[in-house]
């Protein structure tokens, strides 16, 4: 009895198709997954369509980058049960994703000062959405700059590569401030990825709750027993809900499989029931 609250499709940088991520979601025995793109919900019509089909609960979905604290690392929100339409959502989508093209060309440009062949029309055939740095990774990949998408984000794309150009990112309190407006549950993605002590996350964390903040992914692929505990006792302490998921993406990080992570992950679907119990108890749909 599992699930997989955070999961990527072709509408961003994954590589399976909404219909087939839910498709592969109900093969490997899923009660419910919720399909959260970078940047888009372009990719959730299709995916509630495709729990339709096959019978297995989809919760609409995204995933924002937000602007990090000084010397921390990346933050992300994931948010949850999307409604249909959302203009604010939206405008906050268009203005990151403007910013992405510019960060695009920017990349291809910094890569071919290094002597790479690289194009951006290349690159950008490789998206149906969202386009980010998975897709340069698959074709420096092909261009065999690099034998791996891995290799290529340590030594080009990665924070520390050689061609590295940041995004433009949302502020917490304005992408937490337009989850809270459209109904929607936010949860801390990988805290993990913050790179803070746990002292450091939970105060960063209370901040985040009077910004809006609903819950925290405790359980996530790259979390490990010890960091699984951390997590869970932040949470618990806070009152936070607890969410989890694989960050799968398909291909592009093969070792990632969908509901498993790198093989011991377990969600369990009791979360997914707290979750609604919490919304109904707002009067938020679920
Ligand atoms: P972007 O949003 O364009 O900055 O790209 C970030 C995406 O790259 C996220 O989805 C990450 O999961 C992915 N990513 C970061 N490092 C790696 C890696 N070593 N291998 C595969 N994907 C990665
Ligand atoms: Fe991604
Ligand atoms: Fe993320
Ligand atoms: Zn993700």
């Amino acid at each position: 009895m599992s699930i997989d609250l955070h999961t990527h499709s072709t509408a961003s940088d994954g590589t399976l198709s909404p219909t087939e991520l839910i498709k592969l979601a109900n093969d490997s025995g899923l009660d419910a997954i919720a399909i959260t793109d970078h940047d888009t919900f372009q990719g959730v019509p299709e995916a509630l369509e495709a729990g339709k089909k096959f019978g297995i609960e989809v919760i609409p979905g995204c995933e924002m980058s937000l602007e990090s604290p000084v010397g921390a690392g990346w933050m992300h929100v994931v948010g949850l049960w999307l409604p249909p339409k959302s203009e604010e959502l939206q405008t906050a989508f268009d203005w990151v994703l403007e910013g992405r093209k510019t960060r695009n060309h920017e990349i291809v440009k910094k890569l071919r000062s290094l002597g790479i062949s690289i194009t951006y029309d290349a690159v950008a055939a490789r998206a149906k959405g969202t386009l980010g740095r998975p897709h340069f990774a698959q074709e420096l990949v092909s261009l065999g700059v690099v034998s791996s998408v891995n290799e290529a984000f340590k030594v080009w794309l990665g924070d520390n590569g050689r061609a590295y150009v940041p995004k433009r990112k949302l502020q917490p309190k304005q992408a937490l401030g337009i989850l809270k407006n459209i109904g929607a549950t936010a949860i801390l993605a990988h805290p993990f990825a913050l790179g803070l002590n746990y002292t450091q996350i939970e105060e960063l964390v209370r901040e985040l709750m009077d910004d809006g903040l609903d819950g925290i992914e405790v359980y996530y692929s790259e979390h490990d027993d010890a960091a699984t505990k951390g997590f869970l006792e932040i949470a618990q302490r806070l009152g936070l809900l607890i969410s989890g998921g694989s960050d799968f993406h398909g291909d592009v990080k093969p070792s990632i499989s969908l509901g498993k992570g790198k093989g011991g992950l377990h969600v369990p679907t009791e979360l997914l029931d707290i979750m609604k119990e919490d919304r109904r108890s707002k009067g938020l749909p679920v």
